[in-house]
Parts: structure tokens; sequence; C-alpha cells
């Protein structure tokens, strides 16, 4: 991951973003070793996209739990990714952003924990584009 992606793909996306581990939406950039969730440290790298279909960004998401703290500890707040990664495909624009789809695919064996579900905080509104 080059720290040019992580510029380009200004604040916007990471606000986007949130983390499929335990739902938090806060990512801390730790220079020349990547961008994680600040709250279990699952890492997360960003890719750019070449299938745009026409959308102004297309970015690769992927997670990795390599890094994750606690993630069997705290079972209840965490949930591991199917085999310890997952992607995510983002198509927008700064403001606009929606998934395009996870990989694996969510199904009966893994969902990605949505944002802010093991929190105790109001859902934020933008909750809706999850659907
Ligand atoms: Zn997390």
């Amino acid at each position: 991951m080059s720290l040019e992606v992580i510029d380009r793909h200004s604040e916007a996306l990471f606000e986007f973003l949130w983390c499929p581990v335990c739902g938090h939406e806060v990512f801390s950039h730790i220079p020349f070793e990547g961008v994680f969730c600040k709250n279990c440290n699952t890492q997360v790298e960003l890719q750019e996209s070449r299938e745009t279909r026409g959308y102004e960004e297309a970015v690769l998401a992927c997670f990795d739990t390599n890094s994750t703290w606690n993630l069997h500890v705290d079972e209840k707040l965490r949930r591991d990714l199917p085999d310890g990664s997952a992607r995510v495909k983002i198509l927008g624009a700064p403001g606009a952003y929606k998934v395009d789809w996870w990989s694996p695919a969510p199904g009966d064996d893994w969902q990605p924990v949505k944002r802010g579900q093991f929190s105790d905080v109001d859902e934020p509104a933008d909750i809706s584009h999850l659907a």
C-alpha cells in the first residue's frame, strides 16, 4: 500500500469505512506500517480497483486479522474474518460512497459486523446504505 493511495483517498473514504471485525469506524494510520482499526487493530489496506464502472472512485479495502488484538478473547465484541481476511469494494465519490460487494460474500457462515453493531451508541444515520 502506498502513502499516495491513502492521501488520495482522503478522509472521506475513511469516514465511510468501518471495521468488519468490531464495527468501529476509527482508523489510525501508522507511518510505514499501515492503517489499523483503532479499536481492535485489524489492518486495512486500500487498493485502487481498475474496474470503476464509471464511478469517480473504485477502491478495494482489504481487511486482515493477523494483527487483531484479542480476537478470540472478546468473541462477543469481535468476529473473525473468513480465513482471516475479507475485502470490500467501494464505489462512488467523497460523500457518496457505497459498498459494491464483499468477498467472500456474506452468507450463513459469515457476515461483516455492521457499523456500530457492538457499540452502545446510536447508529449513525448513514447506516441505510449498508442495506
Ligand atoms: Zn476493529
